[in-house]
């Protein structure tokens, strides 16, 4: 490995995204096929989390805007889309995903402009995957009897869903495509800080002309996600964000008749074995942690490594973080983007105190950050043991915590030491390695030799406190269909 710190030996010039877009300055709900003020008049303020800025009036929908958005998809299911050849529901779907792909460039900027995110993963990742998702979805929709061989697959109703901020546009297609394919209809609450996308994706669903009433689109704080929950008119909540609010949910619909799906938080443990290939190994650590500033459900956020390599992995690490390119999102070399909030922003200040307090090492590096907005360096603690609360809770930003282990029966042991089961990841030379240990780990998805990497063909959810319930693959029809 070459001991060049190319990140301080010379700089990128500026490469700023400069596609114009347009964005609005004020953001209506979406209900009935249409964009409605909200009942009470309120709106919130969005804001662009690398200046710390407002710029966007976003509608504040309360628990009468949820009844008008139920009853809208309430109507759509019995009269329109419920009705409905599968096959012609199948080609709004695959309508949908060409006119993501159209607009792809346009919404990845809006999404890098409303969260933070890098414009490399939001037009790399996120939104390729969310045209995949509509297409995949979109070719289940006429074959549903197929997937379930020997059962008669019925749509559930009317959804309720309620998505995070971290992948907003992403979340979303997991959410729509599916339930849509299986013939359902939908009321979806965006995050408070991420929903302008939503709105831009609800203007693709007018475009594509699904008919009214398929998708509404509730924005609004908690409360708004709480009155969808609530509401009567709910045949399913789907929901992803925290393990907190999920309990939550769990409760308030336990009796209901409800069904429920939950993707919540994760604590995942990255496994580096003494035989794995090491410069991949950092690599994919990297990638594990600090892709979307660790905003992240499934990050590796946990590194253990076997104790032989922990000091040249541990050095490997802490040239690597002096490389990585902090700043614009909108910049086409920034590898970590801002924060997505300040109150995201004061959670993971407020964990990395504990961790210095507890006694582990933080390791950052010297590059300095924006003056505006909010941003975290990518860092790493060491010395850190199970016990320390940067071991056990979620920081969902761009810090690792190293462990190490001696044998792969304590791997698996403290890999395991979690509340979460989200996902893991195995690094080593050995294939009988990597499913002998897979077998053992107890998280919903496991990557060998690589980290964070999705498909719409493969399911994905958790075990223990990260949830019940699969998304993606024909295993993400089920919480959608009655048999
Ligand atoms: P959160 O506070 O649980 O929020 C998630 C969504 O629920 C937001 O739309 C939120 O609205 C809404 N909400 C808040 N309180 C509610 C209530 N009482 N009833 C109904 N809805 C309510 O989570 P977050 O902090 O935004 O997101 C980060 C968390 O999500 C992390 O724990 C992460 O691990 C998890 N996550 C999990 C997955 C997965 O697939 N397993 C994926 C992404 C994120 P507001 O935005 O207005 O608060
Ligand atoms: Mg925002």
């Amino acid at each position: 490995m070459s001991d060049l710190n190319f990140g301080s030996a010379f700089d990128y010039a500026p490469a700023p995204e400069t596609t114009p877009v347009s964005m609005r300055k004020k953001y209506e709900l979406f209900i009935d096929g249409k964009f409605v003020p909200p009942k009470a008049g309120k709106y919130f303020q969005s804001v662009n989390p690398a200046t710390g800025k407002r710029h966007a009036r976003i509608a504040n929908g309360d628990a009468g805007d949820v009844d008008a958005a139920v009853k809208s998809a309430r109507r759509a299911y019995e009269k329109v889309w419920g009705p409905m050849a599968p096959a012609e529901r199948g080609k709004y779907l695959f309508r949908i995903a060409r006119i993501v792909q159209e607009k792809s460039r346009e919404l990845a900027i809006i999404e890098s402009i409303d969260g933070g995110k890098p414009i490399k993963e939001s037009r790399d990742v996120d939104l390729p995957l969310v045209a995949a998702h509509f297409f995949y979805y979109a070719g289940w929709a006429d074959k549903l009897e197929y997937a379930f061989p020997g059962r008669t697959p019925k749509p559930v109703g009317v959804a309720g869903q309620i998505i995070p901020w971290n992948f907003p546009l992403l979340m979303a297609a997991w959410k729509i495509a599916p339930a849509l394919a299986c013939g359902n209809t939908v009321v979806l609450k965006p995050a408070e800080t991420t929903s302008v996308t939503a709105m831009h994706l609800a203007e693709i669903f007018q475009e594509a002309g699904l008919p009214d009433g398929v998708v509404n689109i509730v924005t609004g704080a908690g409360e708004t996600g709480n009155a969808l929950v609530e509401h009567p008119g709910i045949d399913k909540i789907a929901f992803t964000g925290s393990t907190a609010v999920g309990k939550r949910i769990a409760k308030s619909v336990a009796a209901s008749g409800k069904r429920l799906t939950l993707e919540l938080g994760g604590k995942a443990a990255n496994l580096v074995f003494e035989d794995a290939p090491i410069e991949q190994a950092v690599e994919g650590v990297i990638n594990g942690i600090y892709f979307n500033q660790g905003h992240v459900c499934c990050a590796g956020s946990r590194l253990l490594i076997q104790e032989s390599i922990h000091d040249e992995f541990v050095a490997r690490l802490e040239r690597r973080i002096e490389t990585l390119r902090v700043g614009d999102p909108l910049d086409k070399n920034t590898d970590i983007g801002a924060i997505n909030s300040k109150a995201q922003l004061g959670r993971i200040t407020e964990l990395v105190g504990s961790g210095i307090d507890e006694g582990a090492t933080l390791h950052e590096p010297g590059c300095s950050l924006p003056e505006e907005g909010f941003w975290f360096k990518p860092s790493f603690f060491t010395g850190v043991t199970s016990s320390h609360r940067i071991a056990r809770e979620e920081i969902f930003g761009p810090v690792l915590s190293v462990l190490t282990f001696r044998t792969p029966a304590e791997a698996i042991a403290r890999a395991n030491d979690t509340c979460y089961g989200l996902s893991a990841g195995i690094w080593t030379d050995k294939g009988s390695k990597i499913f002998a240990m897979a077998d053992q780990l107890k998280a919903g998805v496991i990557w060998a030799n690589t980290f964070n990497k999705f498909d719409p063909t493969s399911p994905f959810g958790g075990f223990k406190e990260s949830g019940f319930g699969r998304e993606g693959g024909l295993q993400g029809l089920a919480p959608y269909l009655k048999f």
